[in-house]
């Protein structure tokens, strides 16, 4: 699929779309009269290994041929209310952090196109009409809302809570924007959508973990996450971990970050590096399309062992967070490039 990831794959001349006038632009590239530079250049690498040649003209070939539109996905646009209610420290720092992200994980208009952001203080009345206070994600493929409710105390205390919510919540953009059925109304049990909590928030709150550990050295698994005590359902019924109703035994989803750490330290068991792991986990996994009744063959196919296999492999880690969490030189930036 054409713009998945790559939003503009072939796209040598930079005019949003792929085609014939590309392939003449990198052949003129790899005869050595015009030579391709910066996002050019990117683009036409189609296999990313530091040349242009005739591999990427075949790639290029293909998708010219093969798919009905050549346009390049646009970026999600976002809209911004940010109520006055704030400080202004953090409306500046909220900017830096969605700019930051959007250079880490832009979210392309693969399955929809606008995110309105709502974001004010506790201290005053929800502000927004029809919008409900909290912290999530909300809306529908007609256009998502992220909602931004910080907490009055995590100002007096400068709590980094409230940056990094801002890291889960748009990470959680990131996944919509790359899983087709998580699109899909959940509440209740949709077999076509993909609601796996452990997956879905354990990823988001240690894609947020990371982010504060890489932008304010600040490690939040260990004074934020590692004193909570883990549900010992971990060892015993892990897939109550699956549905969000089992919210109340993992708090802060402590439980959920455990699991996916876990998932990390297996896979790097099997050989893969540290980044690769948690691409695997953040990334590939979600763009199998994994959805509510097939993801078990997608984790499998993914990871290479099993769902069943890997709740197995649960009960031989001690339920304690510190002794899974991912080296703190670890680069959110490595692991996406
Ligand atoms: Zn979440």
């Amino acid at each position: 699929m054409l713009g998945f990831l790559f939003p503009c794959e072939g796209d040598a001349n930079l005019d949003n779309s792929t085609n014939i006038q590309d392939i003449v632009l990198i052949v003129n590239h790899i005869v050595s009269e015009l030579e391709l530079i910066d996002d050019s250049f990117d683009n036409s690498d189609i296999n990313n290994d530091g040349t242009i040649d005739i591999l990427d003209i075949v790639s290029i070939a293909n998708i010219i041929l093969y798919n009905d539109d050549n346009q390049c996905i646009p970026i999600i646009d976002i809209t911004y209310n940010i109520d006055e209610s704030l400080p202004i420290d953090w409306i500046i720092e909220f900017y830096a952090i969605m700019s930051n992200l959007s250079g880490l994980i832009p979210a392309y208009q693969n399955y929809f196109e606008n995110l309105t952001v709502y974001a004010w203080n506790s201290s005053v009345e929800d502000p927004y009409p029809g919008i409900e206070g909290g912290t999530y994600i909300g809306g529908s493929g007609e256009g998502f809302n992220m909602v931004l409710e910080i907490n009055q105390m995590e100002f007096e205390w400068n709590h980094m809570h409230r940056y990094s919510v801002i890291a889960h919540e748009y990470f959680h953009v990131y996944q919509l924007s790359i899983n087709q059925p998580m699109n899909e109304p959940n509440g209740g049990y949709n077999p076509n959508t993909f609601s796996i909590k452990w997956l879905i928030e354990g990823a988001a709150t240690t894609f947020e973990s990371m982010y504060v550990q890489n932008y304010y050295d600040y490690n939040y698994f260990i004074n934020d996450l590692a004193y909570i005590d883990l549900s010992n359902n971990i060892h015993t019924n892990p897939s109550i971990f699956e549905d969000y109703s089992s919210n109340n035994l993992d708090m802060n989803y402590s439980c959920s970050v455990f699991m996916v750490l876990v998932l990390a330290k297996e896979l790097m068991d099997l050989g893969y590096s540290e980044e690769s792991a948690f691409k695997m986990i953040f990334q590939e996994f979600m763009l199998t399309g994994a959805k509510n009744s097939n993801w078990e063959n997608y984790f499998l196919e993914t990871f290479g062992f099993s769902v069943d296999e890997f709740y197995t492999s649960l009960q031989s880690y001690s339920l304690n967070l510190q002794n899974v969490v991912p080296s703190s030189s670890l680069s959110l930036q490595q692991i996406f490039d």
